[in-house]
């Protein structure tokens, strides 16, 4: 966690991307100074407990965090910054409405307008090497917010290829830049099962790839070792986080 307080922020509206996609947009005093956006940047975020209006946040303090007396603990969840607007004030985060029942997921479903949430400030930032001869981007759902952040910031004219897992045909989503996006439905299969294949069996461009990968962790951990010992990328090219675990 970042050295400073987590913000507390307020819905201002949500959307649904998909059907199964649903992007809270939050605004509030506490959003002035947000750290920015940029390819991939993490953010904490701080949901509070069932009958709670606000979440419980630490106060930064040179000890470490302190948290507040006699008060529930807040589910704490990793997110995405999709949009930062400083102008507007607005933060946007993109939840996966998955099936797993988690807290995270079930308050981005419930959020009403003026609903609070804390906020950490973001931390990562990816860096796409300007000297990669390619660039591959391969994640599930889970992993969009960030991946449309890093297509962003790609270079141009550098041939880039993408592999993404996501239920269906309808939670495909427009995404930025110029790579050759390849969409892996997943069905009734298990996650990170249908992805995995699809990278195996796909033909890279040719030199010296780097490669950004997030999802499901085994998935995640299989791919990488692939990337590595198949593929012979360069272990500092490849840039792997599992984002959630299958039980
Ligand atoms: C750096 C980083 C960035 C992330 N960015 C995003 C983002 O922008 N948007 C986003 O939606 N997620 C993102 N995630 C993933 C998100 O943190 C996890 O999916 C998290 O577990 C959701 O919390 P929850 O409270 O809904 O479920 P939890 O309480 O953590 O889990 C409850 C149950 O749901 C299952 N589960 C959790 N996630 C999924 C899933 N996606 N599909 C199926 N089952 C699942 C778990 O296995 C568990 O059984 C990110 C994770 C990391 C590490």
């Amino acid at each position: 966690m970042s050295t400073t307080a987590p913000r507390l922020l307020q819905v201002r509206r949500s959307e649904r991307v998909t059907p199964r996609m649903i992007r809270v947009t939050l605004g509030g005093k506490e959003l002035a100074g947000f750290g920015g956006d940029g390819p991939d940047r993490r953010i904490k975020m701080f949901f509070p407990v069932p009958g709670q209006e606000r979440p419980a946040v630490p106060r930064a303090a040179s000890g470490g965090p302190v948290w507040p007396t006699g008060e529930p603990r807040p589910a704490i969840r990793t997110y995405t910054v999709r949009r930062f607007d400083a102008d507007a004030g607005e933060l946007d985060v993109d939840f996966v409405l998955h099936e797993g029942h988690g807290p995270a997921a079930a308050w981005a479903r419930d959020a009403r307008p003026g609903a609070w949430v804390g906020v950490s400030e973001p931390g990562g930032r990816y860096e796409p090497d300007p000297g990669a001869d390619f660039h591959v981007v391969i994640g599930d759902e889970t992993a969009l917010p960030a991946v449309a952040t890093v297509l962003e910031a790609l270079p141009a004219g550098v041939p880039a290829v993408a592999f993404l897992e996501v239920a269906d045909a309808g939670e495909e989503q427009k995404l930025p830049g110029s790579a050759r996006i390849h969409w892996v439905h997943r069905g009734a299969r298990e996650a990170g099962g249908p992805l995995a294949e699809a990278v195996r069996t796909a033909e890279f461009p040719a030199g010296a790839g780097q490669a950004w990968l997030s999802g499901e962790s085994g998935c995640v951990r299989d791919l990488r070792k692939h990337l590595l010992d198949d593929r012979g990328l360069d272990r500092r090219k490849v840039y792997a986080t599992g984002y959630w675990r299958a039980r």
